[in-house]
């Protein structure tokens, strides 16, 4: 786990909600690697809440890969079933057998089988690859548990295995600050000791607007968190996803100057 973490000894993962061409991913990447960003995440199967545009899919494999790994950044992206974990693992070797990666399960990602099939290729595949797994939309500790350890049975190396808070659907709970999902810090703190896998925060998708965003990286910062993946495009207001929530890459910048200040 210890090549994931920044100077700050946290897993710092940004980038785009998804990745939506080769040029908008070269930009952002150039400003997060400057900011000392090793991980990027953009999307290239997007699960979608309506029919709608649904990512790049197979052809945004290279892009991703060939914009991070020679520039000596990690490359991050939700996989939905194990056929794209074997594609993304294909393409990886072609880096040599010791290219890392990052992959994650998202929050609608909830067949323990599928989930199983993918740590299981992800394990037989013997690349550097991690797995981070969401917790799913709805409340509820012991699924979140049994995610990880579906992970594990399925082969996945448990240094290898990292979790991410995400928030829960509000459902019927009071919502006075109309976050996209609710956080539950302590839940994610407590699944983090049972667990004994690194927790971080995604406050993108718990705020769900940009200044939320930044309240929630801030109220994070009061607990153990091992680290944050933020959602960032040069252009947000004209990303294809997500728009209201991705930051801007100086808006990052701004809250990372002042935690290495207050350190
Ligand atoms: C995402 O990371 O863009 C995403 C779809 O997140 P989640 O699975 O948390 O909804
Ligand atoms: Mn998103």
């Amino acid at each position: 786990m210890e090549e994931l973490k920044n100077n700050l000894g946290k897993i710092l993962i940004a980038g785009p909600c998804a990745l939506e061409s080769r040029l908008q991913l070269r930009e952002c990447v150039k400003a997060l690697k400057e900011d000392g960003v090793k991980i990027i995440r953009a999307s290239l199967w997007k699960p979608r809440t309506s029919p709608g545009w649904e990512g790049l899919g197979d052809e945004g494999i290279d892009i991703l890969l060939e914009e991070t790994i020679p520039h000596g950044l990690i490359p991050a992206t939700e996989v939905i079933y194990a056929e794209h974990v074997e594609k993304i693992i294909r393409e990886l070797k072609k880096y040599g057998t010791d290219a890392t990666a990052v992959l994650w399960l998202g929050a609608r990602n909830q067949n323990h089988l599928e989930q199983q099939r993918i740590a299981r290729a992800i394990a037989n595949s013997g690349m550097n690859i991690y797995l981070m797994a969401k917790n799913q939309a709805w409340h509820d500790e012991r699924h979140w548990v049994g995610i990880c350890e579906h992970l594990l049975s399925g082969g996945m190396p448990k240094d290898r295995v990292l979790l991410c808070h995400r928030g829960f659907c509000p459902g019927l709970l009071p919502n006075p600050r109309e976050y996209r999902n609710l956080p539950d810090m302590l839940m994610a703190m407590r699944v983090q000791a049972k667990t004994e896998v690194p927790m971080i925060l995604d406050p993108s998708h718990i705020g769900g607007t940009r200044d939320n965003v930044i309240d929630i990286m801030l109220e994070g910062e009061l607990y153990p968190f091992d680290g944050m993946i933020v959602e960032v495009h040069c252009n947000p207001d004209e990303a294809l996803t997500d728009a209201k929530q991705q930051l801007k890459p100086q808006r990052l910048r701004q809250h990372m100057d002042r935690l290495e200040a207050v350190q």
